[in-house]
């Protein structure tokens, strides 16, 4: 009798259930912003990555609107064969102008960038060192690569360099892997350090800026800015799907990088490129954020209001550190997470409980834009205090 090689499906399903590991969409309607409606109701938006609030901006939606009707809606092809509009480089340009890089190339997301840039730069012979705490896209890049990985506990620089000493010189090239503001988290990699280290070693540092663009840094650079790092030679990837409000990934870097990715980097290559109303949305919001700084003063303030009343008002909470826009509160397990963040919700509070197997504990993640209102900060905290 043969048996249903599906049935397994549904039985780890099961699993996933018990565990309180299931997941589900909730339905958002009409434009994102501070407040949204959540299944028909209206809730304070502690969720989203839109930290400047320019995904539901007027100015990048007139701009994503005129790029359709003069390009049409889709790209057509790969930037290679058909799909590459001068709108594709003007954006590309002004990235690398943001970044003070000498070069950028946009990918169809940031999941992407990462897959494409890593395959790209190591391989079999190579070492790939990650920080424990990395975003899925660039564990799953290192794995692709084919490169030897070795995790480091997160942010140790004693224990990455031990593990280089004894590792580095049985691999020909070698690739340090870490997220500039961790974004289950909220706290950022020692980037000084790191590059000293890098330099030490030989290796090359690639550092994922997808929830720092637009947020750290004086003029919205990111991490590397924060540090003062800007200059210094390494890859840097970001996203424009979150405080630029629109869709797609980045590689900024020296010309030199940026030209071998073009020739190397399958995601790149053998993908469709961005439609026009994303490229024109993206590069709408790089202007904001170039012009608008006080969005960003607004959203540090708004970071340090709610961090102060959090710590008057709740001293028992188990923040995480947090040195962004990214706060999380500990809970012991992911059914108590679950609980809370449903408690949240009928509060009229939107904040998501993030479980396990996303990070190693559960917690509820809440997200600080630039366009939250005191308010609303309030209504959080009184919701908090009621868990
Ligand atoms: C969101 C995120 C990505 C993926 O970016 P997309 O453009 O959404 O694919 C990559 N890295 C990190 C650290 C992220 O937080």
């Amino acid at each position: 009798m043969p048996t249903n090689p599906y049935a397994w499906i549904e039985e780890s399903l099961t699993t996933i259930h018990r565990a309180d590991w299931y997941r589900s969409v909730q339905t958002i309607h009409g434009l994102p912003g501070a407040t949204v409606l959540l299944e028909g109701r209206e809730v304070i938006n502690f969720a989203s990555n839109d930290y400047l609030g320019l995904a539901g901006d007027q100015r990048l939606i007139a701009a994503a609107t005129i790029a359709t009707q003069e390009l049409g809606t889709g790209s057509t092809g790969s930037r290679l064969l058909s799909g590459h509009r001068e709108i594709h480089r003007e954006l590309e340009r002004a990235i690398a102008s943001l970044k003070q890089t000498e070069d950028a190339l946009v990918f169809s997301s940031g999941y992407l960038a990462n897959l494409g840039a890593i395959t790209a730069i190591v391989g079999k012979r190579d070492l790939i060192l990650s920080d424990q705490y990395n975003h899925s896209s660039l564990k799953n890049g290192a794995i692709l690569s084919g490169a030897t990985i070795v995790e480091y506990p997160h942010c140790d620089v004693e224990a990455l360099r031990i593990k280089l000493s004894q590792q580095r010189q049985n691999y020909r090239r070698c690739l340090i892997i870490t997220d500039s503001v961790f974004s289950m988290d909220g706290d950022l990699c020692p980037l000084p350090a790191l590059l000293e280290i890098a330099d030490e070693f030989s290796c090359m540092l690639l550092i994922d800026e997808a929830h720092a663009t637009g947020v750290l840094g004086k003029t919205g650079a990111g991490c590397v800015e924060h540090f003062g790092c800007t200059g210094r030679q390494l890859i840097q990837i970001g996203t424009l799907s979150k405080a630029l409000g629109s869709l797609g990934g980045y590689v900024a870097g020296s010309t030199t990088i940026i030209d071998f990715l073009r020739n190397r980097a399958p995601t790149w290559i053998y993908t469709t490129a961005l439609s026009p109303a994303d490229v024109a949305a993206a590069l709408t919001a790089i202007k904001i954020v170039q012009q608008e700084p006080q969005r960003r003063v607004q959203l540090w303030q708004n970071v340090a209001q709610l961090k102060q009343v959090m710590q008057q008002q709740l001293p028992k909470l188990k923040l995480l550190p947090s040195s962004s826009p990214i706060l999380c509160f500990e809970l012991s397990s992911a059914a108590d997470a679950l609980k809370a963040g449903q408690h949240l919700k009928s509060a009229g509070i939107f904040a998501p409980a993030i479980r396990p197997p996303t990070v190693p504990t559960s917690r509820i993640r809440i997200c600080i834009m630039a366009t939250h209102e005191l308010t609303h900060i309030e209504k959080l905290v009184e919701a908090l205090s009621s868990i």
